[in-house]
């Protein structure tokens, strides 16, 4: 059994104990009323410091990130024409012997012209190049990459739609996969995150059987929430699911392109074929009420009462759909992104006015359940940061994008912890620090109540990560 004593369960001031066995919390209250043997504890002084729940990233890409960890980060790289990037390239050091030389967090939207593919042959890197734009939904690449990965460009469009070649170039990113995996474990523990939500729409059987793999290796600490891609639902008919490793909602990303009518019919067939809970990419203001009106309007007897969940939900605006609020609606944000894309989003937002982007303040004030996911690699998956943004709203560059309402740290942390728990059915289990509840908990070095200035958030650290029960990461 583990005691932690002088805990500060936010956001109690009073320090108490909090008393696991096996994997969960069996008592929380004072240490003079637990009435066992010291031998058999093992103690734990928080030394008067906050206890979490630990944080649930709602949505993320675990195998993106991990790819990412031997891919060469562009989001710094401001090109502003082809010439920009030709320099860049011709500048760029790396080892001639590399199979595959990998990029993210590349954007083009400032240059004026189009990028083909004979643009980055005309580069004259004879190694196969695989650059994958900001979002992650585009692929710029050479005809050496295309070889390597045996596609045809005449088959495709260019840049290319990163969901219809997922899996090759996938496979072709594997290397070093067991070393970033461990990396990308590490941080996970010291960022304090207990269970983790793979968001990928194009998720399939194989995905799950990998996970499968990693979780009976144990080199994966978290517990993890794996969504279904919409069209590999009819694959994941007899799955075990368990704590550790269980199945979420089905994630659907719908073609902008479609209108009312085909989606209606696209949703229809599945929501007859399956009681999953439903999740879409939502982030323009259109997709967003594409959703809800047909959801809502043409489809509500097919919803009973599964939970629904508008991932990003970028441009929500909450006084457009009071009516549709209930307890099975979540709008699962990135606030995050405020820091990492929020110049570009100065820099490009036109239609939508920005101080409506990621409007978790006015959701959470409007009644609507509200809950965080990093998105990471396309985001910054440090949990401080993202609490920190989601406060302030201060890009990289310190400009801030201002919001009419203000939002406190108790109901952020709430967002990143229990409220993900319900938008994914575990509320039962986890997102809480409670007697009878799975210990998923983390310690910090401070006590986030006593706080002087928000500033300080940025220079919390988790010191101790418990997860089912089990100390999986103690600083020293
Ligand atoms: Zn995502």
């Amino acid at each position: 059994m583990k005691l932690l004593v002088n805990a500060k369960i936010f956001s109690s001031k009073r320090p108490q104990s909090i008393l696991i066995q096996n994997e969960k919390i069996i008592f929380i209250g004072d240490f003079k009323d637990i009435n066992i043997s010291n031998d058999s504890l093992e103690i734990i002084d928080c030394k008067n410091n906050s206890v979490l729940p630990g944080f649930i990233d709602g949505h993320c890409h675990p195998f993106e990130t991990i790819s990412n960890l031997s891919s060469i980060d562009l989001s710094n790289e401001s090109f502003r024409s082809k010439n920009d990037i030709y320099n860049f390239f011709k500048n760029l050091k790396f080892n001639k012997d590399l199979k595959l030389l990998k990029f993210h967090g590349f954007e083009h939207r400032y240059l004026n012209s189009d990028l083909s593919l004979k643009f980055f042959d005309d580069l004259n890197i004879n190694i196969p190049l695989i650059i994958k734009h900001r979002t992650g939904h585009l692929i710029f690449t050479n005809s050496l990459a295309m070889k390597y990965a045996k596609l045809n460009i005449k088959n495709l469009e260019y840049p290319i739609n990163s969901m219809e070649i997922h899996k090759k170039f996938s496979d072709l990113s594997s290397e070093n996969f067991d070393y970033n995996l461990k990396i990308y474990n590490s941080n996970l523990i010291k960022f304090g995150y207990t269970t983790i939500v793979d968001a990928g729409a194009s998720n399939d059987i194989l995905k799950f059987k990998k996970y499968q793999e990693l979780k009976s290796a144990k080199s994966l600490s978290p517990n993890i929430c794996f969504m279904i891609g919409s069209n590999h639902i009819n694959e994941f008919q007899n799955i075990n699911n368990n704590k550790e490793l269980f199945i979420g909602p089905t994630k659907f990303m719908i073609n902008e392109y479609l209108d009312i009518l085909e989606i209606e019919n696209l949703l229809k067939k599945h929501l007859t074929y399956s009681k999953n809970d439903i999740a879409f990419h939502a982030i323009s203001s259109e997709m967003i009420f594409k959703i809800i009106h047909i959801l809502y309007e043409k489809l509500s007897i097919l919803l009973s009462d599964r939970n629904i969940r508008l991932e990003h939900a970028t441009e929500f605006i909450p006084e457009f759909y009071l009516k549709y609020q209930s307890k099975n609606l979540f709008l699962i944000y990135n606030p995050n992104f405020i820091y990492d894309h929020g110049d570009f989003y100065i820099e490009n937002q036109d239609e939508f006015e920005i101080e409506s982007l990621f409007n978790l303040a006015e959701s959470m004030n409007k009644g609507y359940n509200v809950g965080l996911g990093t998105d990471a690699p396309f985001g910054n998956y440090n949990p401080f940061r993202m609490i920190f943004t989601a406060l302030n709203r201060i890009t990289k560059n310190n400009k801030i994008i201002k919001s009419e309402t203000t939002i406190n740290i108790e109901d952020i942390l709430k967002a990143f912890s229990i409220n993900n728990a319900r938008a994914l059915n575990t509320n039962g289990t986890t997102g809480s620090v409670n007697i009878g509840k799975n210990a998923d908990l983390i310690i910090l070095n401070n006590d986030i109540n006593s706080l002087c200035d928000n500033s300080e958030i940025l220079n919390t650290k988790v010191i101790h990560t418990i997860i089912n029960g089990k100390s999986e990461y103690i600083s020293c």
